[in-house]
Protein backbone atom coordinates (compact mmCIF):
# COMPACT_ATOMS: atom_id res chain seq x y z
CA UNK A 1 0.00 0.00 0.00
CA UNK A 2 3.23 2.28 0.61
CA UNK A 3 4.41 1.75 -2.31
CA UNK A 4 2.64 3.15 -4.75
CA UNK A 5 4.82 5.52 -6.82
CA UNK A 6 1.64 7.61 -7.40
CA UNK A 7 1.37 8.40 -3.90
CA UNK A 8 1.71 11.60 -2.51
CA UNK A 9 -0.88 13.11 -4.69
CA UNK A 10 1.25 15.60 -6.01
CA UNK A 11 -0.39 19.32 -5.88
CA UNK A 12 -2.85 20.21 -9.49
CA UNK A 13 -3.75 16.83 -8.90
CA UNK A 14 -7.64 16.68 -10.23
CA UNK A 15 -9.94 14.73 -7.49
CA UNK A 16 -12.99 13.17 -8.13
CA UNK A 17 -15.12 12.98 -4.76
CA UNK A 18 -16.57 9.55 -5.73
CA UNK A 19 -20.44 11.07 -3.59
CA UNK A 20 -23.28 12.52 -4.49
CA UNK A 21 -23.79 13.49 -1.12
CA UNK A 22 -23.32 17.79 -1.20
CA UNK A 23 -22.16 17.09 3.15
CA UNK A 24 -19.67 14.87 2.25
CA UNK A 25 -18.65 16.99 -0.78
CA UNK A 26 -18.12 19.65 1.23
CA UNK A 27 -15.62 18.19 3.83
CA UNK A 28 -14.00 15.75 1.54
CA UNK A 29 -13.11 19.28 -0.71
CA UNK A 30 -12.30 21.60 2.74
CA UNK A 31 -9.58 18.40 3.65
CA UNK A 32 -7.93 18.34 0.51
CA UNK A 33 -7.96 21.68 -1.24
CA UNK A 34 -5.28 23.03 1.43
CA UNK A 35 -3.44 20.70 -0.41
CA UNK A 36 -3.63 22.11 -3.86
CA UNK A 37 -5.76 19.28 -5.28
CA UNK A 38 -8.65 20.37 -7.23
CA UNK A 39 -11.81 18.29 -6.02
CA UNK A 40 -14.34 18.07 -8.31
CA UNK A 41 -17.94 15.34 -7.48
CA UNK A 42 -19.07 12.11 -9.17
CA UNK A 43 -22.23 14.49 -9.58
CA UNK A 44 -20.94 17.23 -10.92
CA UNK A 45 -19.34 14.70 -13.78
CA UNK A 46 -22.48 13.46 -14.15
CA UNK A 47 -21.48 9.88 -13.20
CA UNK A 48 -23.80 7.04 -12.37
CA UNK A 49 -23.96 5.97 -8.80
CA UNK A 50 -23.09 2.57 -8.09
CA UNK A 51 -25.19 0.42 -6.23
CA UNK A 52 -23.64 -0.59 -2.80
CA UNK A 53 -23.41 -4.45 -2.84
CA UNK A 54 -20.37 -4.88 -0.43
CA UNK A 55 -21.04 -7.02 3.13
CA UNK A 56 -18.27 -3.97 4.72
CA UNK A 57 -17.31 -0.36 4.38
CA UNK A 58 -14.27 -0.95 2.64
CA UNK A 59 -15.60 -3.22 -0.01
CA UNK A 60 -18.76 0.05 -0.27
CA UNK A 61 -16.09 2.60 -0.46
CA UNK A 62 -13.56 0.55 -3.02
CA UNK A 63 -16.96 -0.19 -5.79
CA UNK A 64 -17.43 3.80 -5.21
CA UNK A 65 -14.19 4.87 -5.45
CA UNK A 66 -12.89 2.36 -8.78
CA UNK A 67 -16.53 3.23 -10.64
CA UNK A 68 -15.32 7.01 -10.35
CA UNK A 69 -12.19 6.34 -11.08
CA UNK A 70 -12.56 4.42 -14.18
CA UNK A 71 -15.44 6.22 -15.70
CA UNK A 72 -13.90 9.36 -15.12
CA UNK A 73 -9.38 8.66 -15.98
CA UNK A 74 -9.18 10.41 -12.90
CA UNK A 75 -8.10 9.51 -8.92
CA UNK A 76 -11.34 9.46 -6.88
CA UNK A 77 -11.82 9.39 -3.81
CA UNK A 78 -14.95 7.60 -1.79
CA UNK A 79 -16.23 7.74 2.01
CA UNK A 80 -18.19 4.91 3.74
CA UNK A 81 -19.60 5.05 7.06
CA UNK A 82 -21.97 4.28 9.72
CA UNK A 83 -22.53 2.73 13.44
CA UNK A 84 -21.96 -0.54 14.45
CA UNK A 85 -23.82 -1.44 17.60
CA UNK A 86 -22.18 -4.08 19.60
CA UNK A 87 -25.63 -5.55 20.84
CA UNK A 88 -27.09 -5.89 17.82
CA UNK A 89 -23.99 -7.84 16.03
CA UNK A 90 -22.92 -4.72 14.53
CA UNK A 91 -26.27 -3.11 12.89
CA UNK A 92 -26.67 -1.07 11.84
CA UNK A 93 -22.81 -0.81 10.11
CA UNK A 94 -23.59 -0.09 6.54
CA UNK A 95 -27.18 -0.26 6.42
CA UNK A 96 -27.12 2.71 8.60
CA UNK A 97 -28.44 5.44 6.42
CA UNK A 98 -31.22 2.79 5.12
CA UNK A 99 -32.32 2.56 8.80
CA UNK A 100 -33.83 6.00 8.08
CA UNK A 101 -35.93 5.04 5.70
CA UNK A 102 -36.80 6.75 2.14
CA UNK A 103 -37.45 9.97 3.83
CA UNK A 104 -34.23 9.81 5.42
CA UNK A 105 -35.12 10.84 9.40
CA UNK A 106 -32.87 9.80 11.73
CA UNK A 107 -35.18 10.28 14.78
CA UNK A 108 -36.69 7.05 13.59
CA UNK A 109 -33.34 4.75 12.70
CA UNK A 110 -32.33 6.37 16.60
CA UNK A 111 -35.31 4.60 17.75
CA UNK A 112 -34.77 1.53 15.74
CA UNK A 113 -31.56 1.09 17.32
CA UNK A 114 -33.09 2.06 20.53
CA UNK A 115 -35.65 -0.66 20.32
CA UNK A 116 -33.57 -3.45 18.98
CA UNK A 117 -30.96 -3.03 21.90
CA UNK A 118 -33.88 -2.49 24.16
CA UNK A 119 -35.04 -6.17 22.78
CA UNK A 120 -31.92 -8.25 23.58
CA UNK A 121 -32.26 -7.07 27.37
CA UNK A 122 -28.85 -5.28 26.51
CA UNK A 123 -29.74 -1.71 27.74
CA UNK A 124 -28.57 -2.39 31.35
CA UNK A 125 -26.97 1.08 32.11
CA UNK A 126 -27.65 4.53 30.50
CA UNK A 127 -25.79 5.70 28.92
CA UNK A 128 -24.16 2.19 28.35
CA UNK A 129 -24.51 -0.08 25.29
CA UNK A 130 -21.12 0.19 23.69
CA UNK A 131 -21.12 0.82 19.93
CA UNK A 132 -18.16 2.62 17.21
CA UNK A 133 -18.84 5.11 14.43
CA UNK A 134 -16.67 3.51 11.68
CA UNK A 135 -15.55 5.79 8.41
CA UNK A 136 -13.54 3.58 5.53
CA UNK A 137 -12.20 6.10 2.65
CA UNK A 138 -10.78 4.85 -0.80
CA UNK A 139 -8.60 6.19 -2.70
CA UNK A 140 -8.83 4.63 -6.55
CA UNK A 141 -6.61 4.76 -9.85
CA UNK A 142 -8.53 4.56 -12.84
CA UNK A 143 -6.45 1.59 -13.48
CA UNK A 144 -8.82 0.07 -10.80
CA UNK A 145 -5.82 0.31 -8.10
CA UNK A 146 -6.85 1.32 -4.66
CA UNK A 147 -6.19 2.33 -0.98
CA UNK A 148 -8.51 1.93 2.03
CA UNK A 149 -7.38 3.72 4.88
CA UNK A 150 -10.28 2.91 8.36
CA UNK A 151 -11.31 5.29 11.07
CA UNK A 152 -13.00 3.99 13.92
CA UNK A 153 -14.45 5.63 17.47
CA UNK A 154 -15.51 3.85 20.71
CA UNK A 155 -18.45 4.99 22.61
CA UNK A 156 -21.50 4.04 24.30
CA UNK A 157 -25.23 4.50 23.66
CA UNK A 158 -27.70 6.68 25.32
CA UNK A 159 -31.55 7.06 25.34
CA UNK A 160 -33.09 9.36 24.80
CA UNK A 161 -30.69 11.39 22.16
CA UNK A 162 -29.43 14.09 23.41
CA UNK A 163 -28.33 17.90 21.32
CA UNK A 164 -29.68 18.99 17.93
CA UNK A 165 -25.71 19.45 16.85
CA UNK A 166 -24.06 16.85 14.21
CA UNK A 167 -26.10 14.32 12.06
CA UNK A 168 -27.56 11.00 11.60
CA UNK A 169 -26.71 9.50 15.13
CA UNK A 170 -24.98 11.45 16.44
CA UNK A 171 -27.28 12.41 19.72
CA UNK A 172 -27.52 9.02 20.88
CA UNK A 173 -23.44 8.51 20.76
CA UNK A 174 -21.41 9.13 23.57
CA UNK A 175 -17.49 8.99 22.39
CA UNK A 176 -15.26 7.25 24.92
CA UNK A 177 -13.55 9.27 27.91
CA UNK A 178 -16.80 12.38 27.34
CA UNK A 179 -19.77 12.62 28.77
CA UNK A 180 -21.46 15.08 25.83
CA UNK A 181 -23.26 13.31 22.80
CA UNK A 182 -22.06 13.47 19.42
CA UNK A 183 -25.26 16.04 19.24
CA UNK A 184 -24.35 18.25 21.90
CA UNK A 185 -20.19 18.76 21.06
CA UNK A 186 -18.60 21.43 19.28
CA UNK A 187 -18.39 20.59 15.75
CA UNK A 188 -14.50 21.24 16.03
CA UNK A 189 -14.01 19.11 18.80
CA UNK A 190 -16.41 16.03 17.18
CA UNK A 191 -14.29 16.87 13.89
CA UNK A 192 -10.87 17.06 15.91
CA UNK A 193 -11.59 12.65 17.12
CA UNK A 194 -14.29 11.21 14.89
CA UNK A 195 -14.24 8.19 12.85
CA UNK A 196 -13.93 10.28 9.80
CA UNK A 197 -11.23 12.67 11.24
CA UNK A 198 -9.13 9.83 11.53
CA UNK A 199 -9.50 8.08 8.52
CA UNK A 200 -8.31 11.43 7.07
CA UNK A 201 -5.59 11.43 9.29
CA UNK A 202 -4.39 7.94 7.47
CA UNK A 203 -5.29 9.12 3.94
CA UNK A 204 -3.42 12.71 4.62
CA UNK A 205 -0.14 11.04 6.26
CA UNK A 206 0.28 8.75 2.89
CA UNK A 207 -1.15 10.78 0.27
CA UNK A 208 -1.33 14.64 1.03
CA UNK A 209 2.27 14.76 1.16
P1 LIG B 1 -23.27 6.24 3.57
O1 LIG B 1 -23.56 7.56 2.90
O2 LIG B 1 -23.85 5.06 2.89
O3 LIG B 1 -21.80 6.07 3.88
O4 LIG B 1 -24.06 6.30 4.97
C1 LIG B 1 -23.51 6.87 6.08
C2 LIG B 1 -24.57 6.90 7.20
O5 LIG B 1 -23.93 6.52 8.42
C3 LIG B 1 -25.10 8.27 7.43
O6 LIG B 1 -26.30 8.48 6.74
C4 LIG B 1 -25.33 8.29 8.94
O7 LIG B 1 -26.53 7.70 9.22
C5 LIG B 1 -24.27 7.37 9.48
N1 LIG B 1 -23.09 8.13 9.89
C6 LIG B 1 -21.88 8.14 9.29
N2 LIG B 1 -21.05 8.98 9.90
C7 LIG B 1 -21.76 9.55 10.90
C8 LIG B 1 -21.44 10.54 11.88
O8 LIG B 1 -20.34 11.11 11.94
N3 LIG B 1 -22.41 10.83 12.73
C9 LIG B 1 -23.65 10.28 12.70
N4 LIG B 1 -24.02 9.38 11.80
C10 LIG B 1 -23.06 9.01 10.90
Amino acid sequence: MTTDARLPLTRGTKLVVATHNPGKLREIRDLVEPFGLAAVSAGELGLPEPEETGTTFAANAILKAVAAATASGLPALSDDSGMAVDALDGAPGIYSARWAGPSKDFAIAMRRVHDAVSAKGAWTENPGPAAQFICALCLAFPDGTHHVFEGVIAGDLVWPPRGSRGFGYDPMFIPEGGTLSFGEMDPQAKHAISHRARAFALFKAQCLG
